[in-house]
């Protein structure tokens, strides 16, 4: 497929706000590709260049594809520099100047979607002495052959910066539509893509024969999409959901997906990211443990040797860190408390029970630093309060309960797991929300750059972040000066391109960071543009920051849905 093809179909998607029209046009893209090439166009879509366990960053920075733009469109950088600051997106600035070329590249060739894929892979992978330069002259000759509509995309995906607004499940239908003309292989082709976090791979699989998708397996070494958790409001709800069930502490660090074959030990993050290196600590323990190949799952907490007891979650997330690995994990040393087993031996264990799950994950831990997760069985709700309570008592943040017959329910929420945690004021529990603006101190906090977040929840049904609440309170001294520096340096003139909004902030900034906040009540309000119905959106009352979550990323804060679901839930409560 030629690459101008995949542009104007982007230009058409970002013009659209409409999941099924973003569906029938993406289903347009795939009729006409290859299977071969599917897979690298489903990146393209993504603005990605692999999944993320595969660590594959562009390393381009706004400063090269500043001087890529001057060399190929042939003006000097000082004048891209000020297009950029006019216009605030150097997609739009490539755009302008490619059309105003000073120089007519006489050997400008078309670009077929792989190549373009190819060369951003190659910029991807030059590394060491040069390699700045060569970065700069690959994505140099890319613009070179680009028509300004291509130049526009290549530069925003270069950059980090192209967000279509197209979720993975928009993406999911679309190949559904190719094949079927309706959304019928979507469960299959879902899945899929929970069991290898790979989009791309399951649309050129897909493609090549709707009926493999059917054939995915666990595989070790390519990590499984986490199951999620339900939430509920009491101890009488989730026993009316689940009946008997399982209950275990729910601890607050963060979520290690453990591969392990033999010595051979990967470890992936809950955004699916590989951080093996992170944790030698982890590495070896696993490498100790007597089974040969095995996934599980765990909640890593450091310990407090001298206090004998866990660091906070704060502390805890000392230990994600790229530098000073060996030092943090003298100073923060880890417990990870397994709580569940998708592969062991040659078999998937994903389709198991939690009850069989359960028994194997017993007969394998504890082992070095692995504990397992204490588990009660609940035979009322009374049992459900009792362990509630005693969690709290622990100084943990609640419980998990488990329906015992369910399987591992891989990248999905359905009632496997329920979450009661403990309650902030009076909300039922806390959200996650992604930061796309700020605001600026006033009265006594003038000092500050900073008086208050723009947060957003994501809506996976429409790929859009939607604004929830404008968070003015719950911030130290220290956090406002943190994020008063964070924020500024990725501050942009305009709106994120996937946020609905109806309420300006001082300062827009890229989507990147999520905080969580509670709050006492969800209200219906015409400023938000959470789950919008008839000029309402939902609004969180009198909300507050709680802490920074550095292990979610911005597609992880909660969903629309969700908050929809806690509204309702709060109403009942009242
Ligand atoms: P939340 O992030 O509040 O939606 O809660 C879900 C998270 O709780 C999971 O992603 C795990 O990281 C964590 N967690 C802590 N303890 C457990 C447990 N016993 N079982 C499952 N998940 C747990």
């Amino acid at each position: 497929m030629l690459f101008s093809k995949l542009a104007s179909a982007f230009e058409e998607v970002e013009k659209r706000s409409g999941r099924l029209e973003m569906t029938d046009l993406l289903a347009g893209i795939y009729r006409e590709s290859e299977a071969t090439e599917a897979r690298k166009i489903t990146y393209l879509i993504q603005g990605i260049l692999a999944p993320p366990y595969e660590g594959i960053d562009l390393g381009m920075g706004e400063r090269f594809a500043v001087q890529a733009i001057s060399s190929a469109a042939g003006y000097a950088v000082k004048k891209v520099d000020e297009d950029y600051k006019k216009l605030g997106d150097l997609g739009l600035v490539a755009e302008s100047l490619l059309g105003e070329k000073r120089q007519q590249s006489l050997s400008a060739q078309e670009m077929s979607a792989s190549y373009v894929y190819d060369s951003m892979l190659r910029i991807s992978k030059s590394a060491g002495a040069g390699s700045q330069d060569m970065k700069i002259k690959l994505l140099a000759e890319m613009l070179n052959n680009s028509t300004p509509q291509e130049g526009k995309f290549i530069v925003r995906f270069v950059t980090g910066q192209l967000r279509l607004g197209v979720g993975d499940a928009t993406i999911l239908d679309a190949l559904s539509f190719t094949a079927a003309g309706d959304k019928s292989l979507r469960e299959g082709l879902e899945r899929a893509y929970n069991l290898c976090s790979d989009l791309g791979h399951v649309a050129s699989s897909f493609l090549e024969s709707p009926e493999s998708v059917l054939e995915f397996r666990v595989e070790l070494f390519k990590p499984i999409r986490p199951a999620l958790a339900e939430r509920l409001s009491t101890p009488e709800d989730i026993f009316e959901k689940l009946g008997k069930c399982a209950i275990e502490n729910k601890f607050d660090g963060f979520r290690m997906q453990v591969h392990k074959k033999g010595k051979n030990v990967e470890i992936y993050s809950r955004k699916l990211e590989k951080i093996t290196f992170m944790y030698p600590d982890v590495v070896e323990a696993a490498r100790a443990i007597k089974a040969g190949e095995m996934i599980f799952e765990g909640e890593a907490l450091a310990f407090n040797e001298k206090k004998n007891r866990f660091y906070s979650f704060q502390e805890t997330m000392h230990r994600r860190r790229k530098y000073g690995i060996a030092e943090s994990a003298k100073e923060y040393p880890l417990y990870v408390y397994a709580f569940d087993i998708l592969y062991l031996n040659g078999e998937d264990y994903t389709q198991r029970s939690y009850s069989e799950r359960r028994k194997a994950l017993e007969k394998v831990f504890p082992s070095g630093l692995f504990r397992v997760s204490e588990k009660k069985i609940a035979e009322s709700s009374a049992d459900i309060e009792k362990a509630f309570a005693h969690s709290l008592e622990q100084g943990l943040e609640g419980i998990m309960a488990k329906d015992l017959g369910a399987p591992y329910v891989a990248g999905a929420r359905k009632f496997a797991w329920i979450k009661l945690k403990k309650s902030y004021g009076k909300s039922v529990d806390t959200i996650d929300v992604v930061v796309v603006g700020y605001y600026l101190g006033r009265g006594q906090r003038a000092e500050f750059e900073f008086g208050g977040l723009l947060g957003a929840v994501y809506n996976p049904e429409s790929g859009k972040l939607e604004t929830v609440a404008k968070i003015g309170s719950g911030y130290s001294e220290e956090e406002m000066r943190n994020f008063e520096e964070m924020l500024s340096e990725i501050k942009t003139p305009e709106p994120p391109a996937d946020l609905e909004w109806k309420i300006k902030p001082d300062f827009w900034v890229k989507p990147k960071y999520v905080v969580e906040v509670a709050f006492d009540d969800i209200t219906l309000s015409p400023t938000h543009t959470c789950g919008m119905k008839r000029d309402k959106g939902y609004a969180l009352r009198f909300p507050r920051m709680m802490r920074m979550r550095a292990d979610k990323d911005e597609k992880e804060s909660t969903t629309t849905q969700e908050v929809i679901e806690m509204y309702q839930l709060m109403k009942e409560k009242k």
